[in-house]
């Protein structure tokens, strides 16, 4: 069958989820269904929320630093940020230098801890609370959150802000190159625009009874662990509606 192009959600956006779900996926070389992956994000945001401050921004901060790397790379670094940051002076341009260097930071030790440091003036100030900010960025997902002051930071834009949100909240996705694929081979989705996919996975989500968030690791891992550049399409659960099977490419 035909790739259909949805302009709204469609039931093939639904049931291509729901197919995505039982597609076994490895990582880290741990081998589970798409579906129970992306149940474990969930877990894993309602985990973080209950993280102390200093946490939540270690995490945040190294998510403000994500500029098309690797996805492994994050998590390396926000455990580094995670172990060097005990306490708010700790966050400070000599230690996030450090850090950025010994981590081999592609955009520039100086340019990362100018916007950490950005950062922690954000969450410093006597106004700012984790919790209002993630209440506040909830309510105010669908509208895009223009408000929020961490989108003033120089070099801080939607998609990586997006990205730390949805680190702590299913209300935010995180659009990268495994989405990108997905979108494009199952659901006609072409282009490069953030802000098209985003408010692709947001309808999906709506229509599907799901969480963007849910609908961001689904396709992610499905991206990642079985439609990738190179498809494994002969194991693929979708294969036989797919009109990118057997002949996608990346
Ligand atoms: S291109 Fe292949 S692996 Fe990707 S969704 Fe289609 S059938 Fe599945």
């Amino acid at each position: 069958m035909k790739n259909e192009t949805p302009n709204g959600p469609t039931r093939w956006a639904c049931e291509a989820l729901r197919l995505m779900r039982g597609a076994e996926a490895e990582m880290g070389g741990e081998r589970r269904s798409v579906g129970a992956w992306a149940d474990r994000y969930r877990n894993e945001v309602a985990r973080r929320r209950r993280w102390p401050e200093i946490r939540k921004f270690a995490w945040f901060a190294a998510a403000l630093l994500q500029r098309q790397m690797p996805g492994e790379r994050f998590f390396r670094r926000a455990e580094a940020f995670t172990d060097a940051f005990r306490r708010r002076s700790d966050v400070n341009a000599k230690t996030v230098r450090r850090l950025l260097r010994g981590l081999g930071y592609r955009w520039g030790a100086a340019e990362g801890a100018r916007i950490v440091l950005a950062a922690r003036a954000v969450a410093a100030s006597p106004a700012f609370d984790w919790s209002d900010y993630v209440s506040r960025a909830e309510a105010e997902a669908e509208t895009g959150f223009g408000g929020d002051p961490f989108l003033a930071i120089k070099g801080v834009g939607r998609k990586v802000r997006d990205f730390a949100l949805s680190l702590f909240s299913e209300s935010y996705c995180a659009v990268d190159v495994h989405l990108r694929r997905v979108l494009r081979r199952v659901f006609g989705l072409e282009g490069r625009d953030y802000r098209t996919a985003e408010r692709f996975v947001r309808r999906t989500a709506a229509a599907c009874g799901l969480t963007p968030g849910a609908v961001d690791r689904t396709l992610w891992h499905f991206g990642r662990g079985v439609c990738g550049a190179t498809p494994r399409c002969g194991e693929c659960p979708l294969a036989e509606r797919c009109g990118s099977a057997a002949g996608g490419s990346d």
